[in-house]
């Protein structure tokens, strides 16, 4: 397989690279080498609450998606064939590139072959790296699973690392900008939930029965396949979340692929709509899914879906659950729908646009000071052992979400509960349901004001 010719072109995204291997050959130290300067850039987001599997990072000069499937099946199984199969299907499920660390203390081993077999079955691009190879030349025994050249590298110590590095970065797929002339849409809509919900159906019901959308996939693409539904004078874009399809066996992997995707799904919505089973519960995995949705800033609403199998009791017990559950989150506006009968479906998909809309709300500055001050006034920050605590000045840095740099005398002093608070108190005064508004707080002094001693 020719490697470095490999350059097939994406749209849209980020590349994913996609990091295998048995435990122990150093997956986790060589991923933190490649990561660099990102986990500032992570640290700096307020509101990132759920730990993170992909990390976008930079190849050389390239940007792309640093994905750790280590994790997937490992403490479930005793035996290591189900973890490392379970690997290499998320991998393929999600990668451009497949990064596969090799252990040159340990050599070739009956895993590593394995995993290279499963491998060479898929025409993806695969940089083989063989990590702990301080002795001379312990990389070449690699050679024999036909991978392409392995690359010798210490990650403990850095040797190699930088022509490891020319060499993935020269295998990434190019990017392909956006045209230029293409509408922009009024809305990007990503549509989420656990498979058999109901979001093809919905999807179908939007888009109307000429347009079918394929609702298996598996396996066959690793491209989302965006679509356009003509709205008002305009067009919503329905974005893919091809990741929430049905497939795999070990609920791991559907799991890791589908937060994956998801994230990539994010990235280009403005507007998440999580569709529930009104028959079934909510269940953990559905409050992972909207976190994720809102920390990487899309606004939320959730389509209670299947509507026609439950009686008025069993609503009122989903949505009692349900609100109960959503507690945490910013407030979310909850729609009863049936996919299957199209009931409840064009005013889901209004709000949807409204919600998009709310996304991208943008405040000038002398308003924004006086919500502060009022809101200040309507609640003191705590102080701190004594000392007042002071919010100065606030500027919008950002919209979708709508992101917002305080200035405080004190930053590290505020808590979480007065966050929330003002977050809660921005949403409302501007009615923003569903939107998360970010807030930073710098000790920065209001670079408006003039100088003055403290
Ligand atoms: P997805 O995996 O989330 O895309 O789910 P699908 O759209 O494929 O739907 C899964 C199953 O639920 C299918 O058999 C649908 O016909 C059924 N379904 C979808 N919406 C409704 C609904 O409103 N009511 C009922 N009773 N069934 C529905």
């Amino acid at each position: 397989m020719n490697q470095t010719s490999n350059h097939q072109k994406i749209a849209g995204r980020l590349p994913v690279v996609a990091i295998v291997g048995r435990p122990n050959v150093g997956k986790s130290t060589l991923f933190n080498r490649l990561l660099g300067k990102r986990k500032a850039i992570v640290g700096d987001r307020p509101g990132v609450t759920v730990d993170r599997l992909e990390t976008e990072c930079l190849i050389g000069a390239r940007e792309c998606v640093l994905v750790d499937t280590g994790g997937i099946g490992e403490g479930t199984h005793d035996l290591m064939q189900p973890a490392i199969d379970a690997q290499v299907e998320a991998a393929l499920e999600i990668a451009d590139v497949v990064l596969f660390i090799g252990d040159g203390k340990a050599g070739v081993t009956p895993v590593d072959a394995a995993i290279a077999n499963k491998l060479r079955r898929h025409h993806i691009p695969v940089a083989i790296v063989v990590n702990k190879a301080e002795k001379p030349n312990s990389e070449l025994e690699f050679f024999k699973l036909g991978m392409g050249d392995p690359i010798a590298v210490s990650a403990a110590h850095g040797d190699g690392i930088r022509d490891f590095v020319i060499h993935l970065e020269s295998m990434l797929p190019d990017l392909v900008e956006s045209t230029e002339d293409e509408q922009a849409p009024l809305a990007s809509i990503a549509v989420i939930g656990r498979p058999n919900v109901g979001k093809s159906t919905l999807i179908n019901a939007w888009l109307g029965k000429q347009r079918m959308v394929v609702s298996d996939m598996a396996g066959t693409t690793r491209d989302a396949i965006d679509s356009d539904l003509p709205y008002r004078d305009g067009v919503v874009r329905l974005v893919d979340t091809a990741g929430q399809r049905k497939h795999g066996r070990i609920s791991d992997i559907i799991e890791f692929v589908a937060r994956v995707k998801a994230v990539q799904a994010f990235g280009r919505a403005d507007t998440a709509v999580m569709v529930l089973d009104g028959s079934e519960g909510v269940v953990e995995q559905d409050m992972r899914l909207m976190q994720l949705a809102q920390d990487e800033g899309c606004a939320l609403l959730v389509a209670v879906n299947k509507l026609d199998l439950l009686s008025e009791d069993e609503w009122n017990y989903f949505a009692e659950r349900l609100n109960f559950r959503m507690r945490g989150l910013a407030d979310i506006q909850i729609f009863r729908i049936s996919a299957k009968s199209s009931k409840g479906v064009k005013k889901l998909l209004d709000e949807a646009v409204r919600a998009s809309k709310r996304n991208r709300f943008e405040i000038g500055t002398g308003e924004l000071n006086r919500w502060l001050q009022s809101a200040q006034e309507a609640q003191h920050p705590p102080s701190d052992r004594g000392a007042v605590v002071k919010l100065k000045y606030a500027s919008q840095t950002s919209t979708s979400p709508p992101s917002i740099k305080v200035f405080c005398n004190r930053p590290q002093a505020l808590k979480t509960s007065y966050r929330r608070y003002l977050e809660q108190s921005f949403r409302k005064t501007y009615k923003l349901t569903g939107v998360t508004v970010r807030f930073t707080f710098t000790g920065g002094n209001n670079p408006y004001a003039p100088e003055k001693k403290h």
